[in-house]
C-alpha cells in the first residue's frame, strides 16, 4: 500500500511537478462511479462537467470497463503494420452505426479535426479541382477543436493561439451563426470545406439559431464544399439526439468525434465520410500508432451499446428539459442566462458584490456539485447522462443553494 497523500498533498505535487497549463478546481477526485465521484477524502459530489462530455455514460460504467480489461488482457497494441482481430468488426460496427461508408480512427479530438482537415484538402485536390496548396477552409469565431498549431491558427481566442505562431494558413474566419457571412465566403471557389460546431461547447455552450445548421449545410452543397461537423464535445447523445446535427436532420460530408465515443475510459476518436471523400488518402498518407487499436475498437462497441441500451439520447432530452426549467426559476439576478440543449448547459452569471463565476463553483463544490467556469462568466453544467431524475433534481437543489448564498 502506497501511503497516504490528502488532497493538499497531491494539488502541491501537481503545482509542482506538472506543468501549469491548467487551473482545476480544488478537489482531488479517486474514484467515480454513475454520476458520483469520490474525492481521496471521501467527500461525494455530483460530477456535472463529465470530463468535457466524454463521460456521458457515467463514470467506470461496468460494461464499458468489462470489454477494456478483456481486450487489455489479451491483446492491447499491434500497431496498423498488422492487422488485428478487433478492428474490422468496430469498423463494420462504427460505420453501420453513424451511417457512412467508412472510418478513419484516431484518439484525441484534435487529430481527428486534423484528420479532418487533411482530408478536406486532399478532397479539393483531388475531386474538386482546387490548385495544389489553394485549398481553404471557412471556420468560426469562437470556435474551439483542440491545441494543435494548425488548430490554434483557426481560433479567435487569445488565450489559445497567443505566443504559437507562426499560424498554419488556409483558414477563413466568419461569425458564427451568421449565414450571410457564409453565403459571403462562399463565393471564393477556392474553398474547401467548412468546419462547425454545432453547438460551440468552449465558447459557453452557444447555441445557434434554428435552422442555421440545415441552411449552412444546403449551402455549401450548392457550392461543392464540404460540410464538416465537430461533434467532439456534442456529439454521442449529450445533446438529447445521437448526434446535435440531427436535430436539424444534417448529415455532415465529415463527422468527428472523440470523447463519449469510449464513455471516457480510454482516448478514442473517429472521423467518418463515405467512400468518395475518404478514399482520397492513400496508404501512408495518415496514421497514428494507436489510432484503431483492439482496445479503442472494443471499448468504443461497448460504449455506442450503452448509449443506446440505455436510452442516454432520450434521457439527455427529458432531463435537459427539467433543468433548464429549474435553472430559470431560481430567484437571483446572479443567474443572467441559462441556454443549452440536452444536457448541455450554461448559465452565465453576472457578478454580485466582488462574487463571480470562480466563486460560485466553489461553493457548489462545497455544495457537492462539480462544474467549472470558461470565460469567467460562465457556467457549463454537463452531467453524465446516466443521471436518475432524482440525482438531478437533489443536484440542482445544491446549484439553487450555491448561487442563493450570494444574495
Ligand atoms: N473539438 C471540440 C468541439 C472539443 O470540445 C474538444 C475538446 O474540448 C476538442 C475538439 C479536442 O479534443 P481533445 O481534447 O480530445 O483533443
Amino acid at each position: 500500500m502506497s501511503e497516504f497523500l490528502s488532497s493538499e498533498q497531491l494539488m502541491q505535487l501537481e503545482d509542482k511537478y506538472g506543468a501549469h497549463n491548467y487551473h482545476p478546481l480544488p478537489v482531488v477526485l479517486a474514484k467515480g462511479e454513475g454520476a458520483r465521484v469520490w474525492d481521496v477524502e471521501g467527500n461525494e459530489y455530483f460530477d456535472f462537467l463529465s470530463a468535457y462530455s466524454a463521460v456521458n455514460q457515467g463514470h467506470c460504467h461496468p460494461k464499458i470497463i468489462k470489454a477494456m480489461v478483456d481486450q487489455a488482457s489479451k491483446m492491447t497494441l499491434t500497431s496498423r503494420a498488422f492487422f488485428n482481430d478487433s478492428l474490422g468488426v468496430y469498423e463494420k460496427f462504427v460505420t453501420e452505426y453513424f451511417g457512412y461508408d467508412k472510418v478513419l480512427p484516431m484518439n484525441t479530438g484534435a487529430e481527428a479535426d486534423e484528420t479532418a482537415l487533411k482530408l478536406c484538402r486532399k478532397w479539393a485536390y483531388m475531386k474538386k479541382g482546387i490548385a495544389e496548396n489553394e485549398a481553404k477552409i471557412i471556420v468560426c469565431d469562437g470556435n474551439f477543436h483542440g491545441r494543435t498549431i494548425t488548430i490554434v491558427s483557426m481560433s479567435t481566442d487569445p488565450d489559445s493561439y497567443g505566443g504559437f505562431g507562426p499560424f498554419t494558413p488556409g483558414f477563413i474566419k466568419i461569425p458564427y451563426n451568421d449565414l450571410n457571412a457564409l453565403a459571403e465566403a462562399l463565393k471564393d471557389p477556392n474553398i474547401a470545406g467548412f468546419l462547425v460546431e454545432p453547438i460551440q461547447g468552449e465558447a459557453g455552450v452557444f447555441v445557434p439559431d434554428e435552422g442555421y445548421l440545415a441552411k449552412a449545410s444546403q449551402m455549401c452543397k450548392d457550392k461543392n464544399v464540404l460540410f464538416i461537423a465537430d461533434e467532439v464535445q456534442t456529439g454521442i447523445a449529450r445533446t438529447g439526439k445521437l448526434l446535435a446535427c440531427d436535430h436539424e436532420n444534417v448529415r455532415p460530408d465529415i463527422l468527428i468525434l472523440g470523447k463519449a465515443l469510449s464513455g471516457g475510459v480510454y482516448p478514442v476518436s473517429a472521423v467518418l465520410a463515405d467512400d468518395h471523400i475518404m478514399l482520397c488518402i492513400k496508404p501512408g498518407e495518415h496514421g497514428s500508432t494507436f489510432g484503431g487499436n483492439p482496445v479503442a475498437a472494443q471499448v468504443a462497441m461497448a460504449a455506442l451499446k450503452v448509449v443506446t441500451d440505455e436510452k442516454l439520447a432520450e434521457r439527455a432530452e427529458y432531463l435537459g428539459n427539467i433543468f433548464r426549467e429549474e435553472l430559470k426559476a431560481i430567484k437571483s439576478d446572479m443567474v443572467a442566462l441559462v441556454r443549452g440543449k440536452g444536457l448541455l448547459n450554461a448559465i452565465i452569471i453576472k457578478p454580485k458584490n466582488g462574487k463571480e463565476a470562480w466563486d460560485v463553483c466553489v461553493k457548489m463544490k462545497e455544495n457537492g456539485v462539480l462544474a467549472k467556469p470558461t470565460h469567467g462568466d460562465i457556467i457549463r453544467f454537463a452531467p453524465p447522462l446516466v443521471i436518475t431524475e432524482a440525482e438531478l433534481r437533489e443536484a440542482i437543489e445544491r446549484i439553487k443553494k450555491s448561487i442563493l448564498f450570494f444574495e
